[in-house]
């Protein structure tokens, strides 16, 4: 309602999280100890720079421990504070129950702009921050995983790896202590593209859902849809540029820091991308029309709006005016549950963020799999597969070569066939099926109550149910 005032983000995960556990039969406790946060430390540190000390706030969030470790991102940005990030350390808790990776949530910050240090200044910082958490058990391979998120990305993660296998040099198991990595440094390949990537098989499975199509107002097929995406950071940009080439959507609008482009005909990503690189923002670039007031493209017609930058964006000022008839949030929170509300009441589709963007920690679950196991993912099957392979096309080769058959193989059919799959190819396909499961059991849920009308309750079904089973069977 435009009248109420805006809750703030934890409130808000909290009021979509009544909406839904309502509509399940927990007892009041249970629902209670589901929805807190069981804990949050917070450490001021202090780092030598430029001659004297700078004293640094973070904050660690342990939503749940129904299962253990817990994951989440580390955030570097101004804005952290302690409702921030339990409420993703929440969210957290609902993706890896929905997507099935089975951690308990968290998630953590550090109140830093990163555009004010240099990189040996950052690292000072970070290893500061990670010595702190590694000496709580905070940050460890058993118990809490961290992982990047907005302001950090594979650098950090190798220098928090790093820092906690000086600390505790006899952990056989320390790459695992955090996700993200760098591939040369126990990382995994397609980590950094996985949300992104999470993002575009969130929105295929949507299109192959009619009843989902119809209620969004959609047809057709995501071929020439035109798209709006708000932040074009990690997530935003693989996700416009995997929809652009491989889906042919139009990127119509792009809004980031310093004003939105727009351009009906569609913009080029990767070129937007590097102009960004050299010139700090996308202002001055050529071939579409710039807007000083980023905000006001979000209200601008379009099929698709893709909320990949920070929270609240969508919120009870801007809600009413939006006009895409489907939003996914491939950020954390970009819509307030007021927003969400009038949103819903317009007919508007959300395809909630604890889905849409769960393919970062899908793959981070790969890559601490693959630490754990201390063997690349198709390392010793990959040559094998490739040698049945050699079988069934020798043999299609025989019987093609009898002309009275007259068969004969595809172009390019014996390359494609015979080529096993490596890393990154399990890695999406472990991703895609991810995403795919996840969307159906929200979908049955969404299309066959007659008291559940969007996929975020749905979504929160699930997960607080798989949470619930998990406490039950500890005998909670
Ligand atoms: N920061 C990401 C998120 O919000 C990834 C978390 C992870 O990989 O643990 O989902």
């Amino acid at each position: 309602m435009a009248t109420l005032k805006e809750p703030s983000f934890r409130e808000s995960v909290d009021l979509m999280f009544n909406r839904a556990v309502a509509l399940l039969d927990l007892s009041p406790g249970l629902e209670e100890k589901i929805r807190v946060c069981n804990s949050t430390y917070t450490v001021r540190f202090g780092v030598r720079l430029r001659g004297q000390i700078h004293t640094f706030t973070g904050y660690r969030s342990v939503h749940s421990e129904h299962m253990e470790p817990v994951k989440g991102g580390i955030r570097y940005s101004m804005g952290v504070n302690q409702d921030e990030v339990e409420a993703l350390a929440a969210l957290m808790t609902y993706k890896c129950a929905l997507v099935e990776v089975p951690y308990g949530g968290s998630k953590g910050g550090l109140c830093i702009d990163p555009r004010q240090y240099d990189e040996h200044e950052l690292e000072l910082i970070t290893r500061r921050f990670a010595y702190e958490l590694i000496k709580r058990d905070l940050i460890n391979p058993a118990q809490n995983v961290p992982a990047p998120d907005m302001g950090t990305g594979e650098r950090e993660m190798a220098w928090i790896a790093d820092q906690y296998k000086r600390m505790k040099t006899t952990d056989i198991n320390g790459n695992a202590c955090v996700t993200g990595k760098p591939i040369n440094a126990g990382g995994i390949q397609g980590r950094t593209e996985a949300t992104g990537r999470g993002v575009q098989f969130a929105l295929r499975e949507f299109f192959r859902d009619p009843e989902g199509m119809k209620k969004a107002g959609l047809t057709g097929s995501l071929e020439g849809k035109r798209v709006i995406v708000q932040g074009l950071g990690n997530v935003g940009y693989h996700a416009a540029r995997f929809l652009a080439e491989e889906d042919g959507v139009l990127i119509t609008g792009i809004i980031e820091r310093d004003g939105a482009l727009f351009n009906p005909k569609g913009l080029d990503v990767e070129a937007v991308a590097s102009w960004m690189r050299s010139h700090g923002g996308v202002s001055g670039y050529p071939d579409a029309t710039h807007t000083a007031s980023g905000a006001a493209v979000l209200e601008e017609d379009c099929d698709i709006l893709i909320p990949a930058a920070m929270e609240g964006v969508i919120n009870l000022d801007n809600a009413e005016r939006i006009k895409a008839p489907l939003i996914i949030e491939a950020a954390n929170g970009p819509i307030t549950a007021g927003a969400d509300e009038i949103l819903r009441d317009k007919g508007v589709v959300i395809i909630p963020d604890m889905y849409a963007n769960a393919g970062g920690v899908t793959v981070s679950y790969f890559e601490w799999v693959k630490n754990l196991s201390h063997i690349r993912f198709g390392r010793m099957g990959r040559r094998q597969e490739e040698s049945r392979h050699h079988l069934i096309v020798e043999e299609l080769e025989r019987l093609s070569a009898d002309k009275q058959l007259g068969w004969t193989l595809s172009p390019g059919f014996k390359d494609k066939y015979l080529r096993g799959a490596g890393e990154l190819e399990l890695v999406r396909s472990g991703l895609d099926d991810t995403m795919r499961t996840a969307y159906q059991a929200m979908r049955d849920i969404w299309h066959s109550r007659d008291d559940v009308h969007d996929l975020r309750t749905s979504a929160y079904i699930i997960s607080i149910s798989r949470v619930a089973a998990s406490y039950r069977a500890k005998g909670l």
